[in-house]
């Protein structure tokens, strides 16, 4: 079913929810848009104005590590600034109520655990972007350590003092192999779960877009909050096509 208004869509999450035994919410950039961290594939989104640097070709060239450390550093102040949503703050109601024992995200922002969900109930299928790791030992680097010495060194990204490692985002970038465990906790949860939640994901991007259609070969319902329609709508029992903010704010619990 396609919610042909907010009201309707409002009584049928609820009633959803309240039938469910374990709610598995999975999040994409479409949840964080209202905190003013922009998605990638709206009208004005990131990739509008932006080509994604491949993995292959940060490893490869210096001037890619540069480029990448310089456009991260030019969002910096959306990210350090962003607060969760109302989104947010409605799946940490529903975490905290006992009803979904974790989130699934694309996301790399680091507002789901800012709006109190445990660190490790937060599967971050593409990683966090608001530190760093050396690529070869691993160590940890903070963004303020990172940008001293990019800007010390004239806007050039430096390595792990270390080993020598090239410095990165903790993120997953294209082309870079998907982490092994955030994998293996997804699936475990999509399979736990008997109402899956798509929220704010253009359900492109694999294999993460594979969680609902997993959730829902295995029997879950599968709601869909997107405002623009996804290649899932069809397989999905309802279909919400509004702002997210809007659609979950009747979960905030007090
Ligand atoms: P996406 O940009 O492909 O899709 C976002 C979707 O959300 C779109 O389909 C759009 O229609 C919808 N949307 C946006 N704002 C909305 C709103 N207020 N209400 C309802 N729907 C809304 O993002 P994606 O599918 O999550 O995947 C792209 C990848 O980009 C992710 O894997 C992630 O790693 C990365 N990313 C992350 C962030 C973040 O952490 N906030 C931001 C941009 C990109
Ligand atoms: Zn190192």
């Amino acid at each position: 079913m396609i919610a042909p208004d907010l009201k309707t869509a409002h009584d049928a999450l609820q009633e959803l929810a309240a039938a469910a035994s374990v709610v598995v919410p999975f999040t994409g950039a479409g949840i964080s848009t209202e905190c003013g961290i922009p998605d990638f594939r709206s009208p004005g989104g990131i990739w509008t104005r932006l080509k994604p640097i491949p993995f292959d070709e940060f490893l490869a060239r210096p001037e890619m590590r540069d480029e990448s450390w310089r456009r991260r550093f030019a969002m910096e102040a959306e990210f350090a600034n962003a607060a969760p949503g109302r989104g947010h703050r409605a799946l940490a109601s529903l975490y905290r109520a006992g009803k979904a024992p974790g989130v699934i995200t694309q996301n790399i922002d680091n507002l789901h655990q800012l709006s109190g969900i445990a660190p490790e109930h937060v599967v971050e299928l593409h990683g966090n972007t608001t530190y760093a790791t050396c690529l070869d030992c691993a160590t940890r680097y903070e963004l303020s350590w990172v940008r001293a010495r990019f800007e010390a060194a004239g806007g050039r990204a430096p390595d792990c003092p270390d080993c020598g490692g090239s410095i990165k985002t903790a993120t997953v970038s294209f082309g870079q192999a998907m982490p092994e465990d955030e994998m293996r906790r997804a699936e475990e949860l999509t399979r736990a779960c008997d109402l899956f939640m798509a929220i704010g994901s253009s359900l492109v991007v694999w294999p993460a877009a594979g969680f609902p259609l997993m959730a829902r070969r295995n029997g879950a319902r599968l709601v869909i909050i997107n405002r623009e329609p996804t290649d899932l709508d069809d397989m999905a029992d309802l279909v919400v096509r509004h702002d997210i903010g809007a659609v979950l704010e009747p979960f905030i619990a007090a």
